[in-house]
């Protein structure tokens, strides 16, 4: 079967490579109906993460199972699934109380990619969530998207604690921040802050529900959040981004006890503890326990209130995937998703 594998920063190649086998009784086979590229797919790209050896790319995914191992119960064959891009037990004391992406037995969920025609999941009862029938082709992007995307951009709104009477800002204009827009919508804020200099992606946060722009970044975009918000800062700030500059912006864009959700991958990021001790904000982050959302967002999705499949502005038969990856790191779009 044809999978998308990194050879080298920059350099992806479609592959052919042999179909995915149950390799531990607790495994499923799935046949993928959409798979996608992620923005953090994009750190081993541009060579800011270390590619060791040739990679098989890929861990957001839904679609169709075809075969399980002899220990899973939940989800049978010929049922429409969706999952998140770590595998969890969904039994243990942490993956009980929501945190499955740190579950004691965690592992990647798609160990052999998933930008490929099927892939194999591990720990299938805890990790996927089936429908109850096989959804219209039009809403697979929507599913896809809440196997990463939306399921982060979500716990980000979470972890900043929006809700209603709250003004949210969200630092980062990528798919997680314009899902993260949507998600304090649902959540109920009141006044929700996109930040964003680019033109295509201010108009999805507008549709996704912002109530305000700000196009200045740093030190500018901090003093703009709090110009709009009487010099306190936002009550909830969304990190989408992973950088220095990004986390920082958060940080300072916060009103004291205001909360932080950081949900963009970390990378070099080092906090000054002078000014997070004065600061009075709450931190909390991390890899999202998407799984612990799936099936409030799956309903969402299914009863059409939202529609986060819009995300992705291109699309691409999966073995064009080496262009979908340059259209994602020049920007030329927000979210490539792959046809199988
Ligand atoms: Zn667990």
């Amino acid at each position: 079967m044809r999978v998308a594998v990194m050879t080298a920063p920059g350099e992806v190649r479609v592959e052919d490579r042999a179909e995915p086998v149950i390799a531990e009784p607790t495994d499923a086979i799935v046949r993928l109906s959409a798979t996608c590229i992620c923005g953090s797919d994009l750190w081993p790209y541009r060579g800011i993460e270390a590619l060791r050896k040739p990679r098989p790319m890929g861990h957001e995914y839904a679609g169709i199972v075809e075969e399980v191992g002899s220990a899973v119960t939940t989800v049978r064959p010929g049922q429409f699934v969706v999952g998140s891009f770590f595998a969890s037990d969904n039994t243990c004391e942490i993956c009980r109380a929501g945190y499955q992406t740190h579950c004691v037995n965690r592992q990647p969920a798609a160990p052999d990619g998933a930008q490929a025609e099927r892939v194999r999941i591990t720990l299938a009862d805890g990790t996927l969530v089936p429908l109850p029938e096989v959804p219209p082709d039009d809403l697979v992007p929507s599913f896809l998207a809440a196997s990463d995307v939306l399921g982060t951009g979500w716990f980000g709104a979470v972890a900043a604690e929006a809700g209603p009477g709250k003004t949210v800002a969200v630092v980062g204009d990528g798919a997680v921040g314009l899902l993260g827009v949507l998600a304090a919508r649902e959540l109920g804020a009141e006044r929700i802050i996109a930040m964003s200099r680019h033109a295509d992606r201010q108009k999805l946060a507008d549709e996704f529900g912002a109530t305000d722009i700000v196009t200045e970044r740093g030190d500018e975009g901090v003093a703009r959040i709090k110009d709009l918000t009487g010099g306190l800062g936002a009550h909830s700030v969304i990190e989408a981004v992973g950088t220095q500059e990004s986390m920082l912006q958060a940080i300072r864009s916060t009103r004291a006890g205001g909360h932080v959700g950081f949900v963009g991958v970390a990378h070099e990021v080092t906090l000054p503890g002078m000014e997070l001790f004065f600061s009075g904000v709450h931190l909390h982050g991390g890899p999202a326990p998407v799984r612990r959302f799936l099936p409030d967002l799956l309903d969402r999705i299914v009863s059409g209130r939202i529609d986060p499949g819009r995300v992705f502005d291109l699309e691409l038969p999966l073995d064009e995937a080496a262009e979908g990856y340059r259209a994602m790191d020049e920007r030329r779009a927000i979210k490539v998703l792959l046809r199988p």
